[in-house]
């Protein structure tokens, strides 16, 4: 779309403070678009996202927002119309597209798989060689089946690619599945997974190359840093009496060491410290065993390791 770009780069070009703002790309409406506005808002970007607009630009950050079509923002990044965007990495897999992938974001998980009917003669992809798959992904699709020896028909559609062998349209398919839901309900058995995928932060090599770039490119990535592990992290205050506290420090190290304060009565005291999402559960356990009482738990809003 050579005019709606050129619209986006002359409006993006447009900062109030003068300076070249950086510019991201982000879908527009889609499953994306809300995870990716709740962490750039959790950044602390001040910017309005509501409605048609086509961009924003940040009142405190020297970033613009361009909104658009997913499929579109890999060749955006690609191109130099946008320094940044952020989209699946399997549309960055899909055009095959010169970009850095800066950080996976721990949204839009989905994987590229290759499926056909439960009942169709095929244990695994390589049987699917003189095949024909149906797709929204062709370039994938090609790439995949031309790296296992072979050069099956593609035949691209842009929606409903589930339906289309119980239609006879094609042998198998290659499609996103994020909880596989889709494919049992259309009677479709996986074969192969291509490309596990999630959204990621996805950079220009050019941008990237110029310092007054990289330095806010890199205030942004701290950022997500914190604000992803602060989601990995739960913070833990409990009392135990001090003669606990070897089995506790055990349990929960801490990231550097856990806190210990006295408490007024002799003998007990009071342990401050994070711990992973992962282990939680496991670990509260641990720590009653161990004497703790009074566990308080919190969730952390940003940590910087
Ligand atoms: P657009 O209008 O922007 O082109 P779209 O309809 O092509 O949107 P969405 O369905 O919103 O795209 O999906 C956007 C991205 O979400 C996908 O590219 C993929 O990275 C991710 N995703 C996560 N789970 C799924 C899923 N089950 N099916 C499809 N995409 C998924
Ligand atoms: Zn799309």
């Amino acid at each position: 779309m050579p005019d709606a770009t050129t619209g986006f780069t002359q409006a993006l070009g447009r900062s109030p403070t003068g300076d070249q703002p950086l510019k991201l790309a982000v879908q527009r409406s889609g499953r994306l678009t809300e995870p990716t506005l709740d962490l750039l808002h959790a950044i602390g970007l001040q910017f309005e996202s509501y409605g048609q607009r086509l961009f924003s630009h940040c009142r405190n950050f020297p970033l613009s927002i361009l909104y658009g079509r997913d499929d579109d923002i890999p060749g955006y990044v690609g191109l130099g119309t946008v320094d940044l965007g952020i989209v699946g990495r399997n549309l960055i897999h899909e055009e095959n597209v010169a970009v850095e992938e800066l950080a996976p974001l721990g949204f839009g998980y989905c994987e590229l798989v290759v499926a056909a009917l439960r009942d169709a003669p095929y244990s695994e992809p390589r049987q699917l060689l003189g095949a024909r798959i149906a797709t929204s992904y062709p370039g994938s699709a090609r790439r995949y089946f031309q790296g296992i020896g072979g050069d099956p028909e593609i035949i691209t559609i842009s929606g409903s690619v589930e339906v289309a062998p119980s239609l006879g349209l094609a042998d198998a398919i290659v499609e996103l599945t994020a909880t596989g839901s889709t494919l049992l309900l259309n009677d479709l058995r996986p074969l192969a997974t291509i490309l596990e995928s999630e959204a990621v932060l996805a950079a220009n090599p050019t941008s990237l190359a110029d310092p007054a770039k990289r330095a806010n490119v890199d205030r942004l990535l701290m950022r997500i840093d914190a604000v992803r592990a602060a989601k990995r992290y739960k913070y833990l205050m409990m009392n135990a009496p001090e003669a606990a506290l070897p089995a506790i420090r055990a349990v929960v190290p801490g990231l550097k060491a856990p806190t210990i304060v006295p408490l007024a009565d002799p003998g007990w005291v009071a342990v401050h410290t994070a711990v992973e999402e992962d282990a939680f559960w496991e670990s509260i356990e641990r720590l009653r065993a161990a004497g703790a009482t009074e566990i308080l738990v919190s969730s952390l809003e940003k940590l910087l390791l």
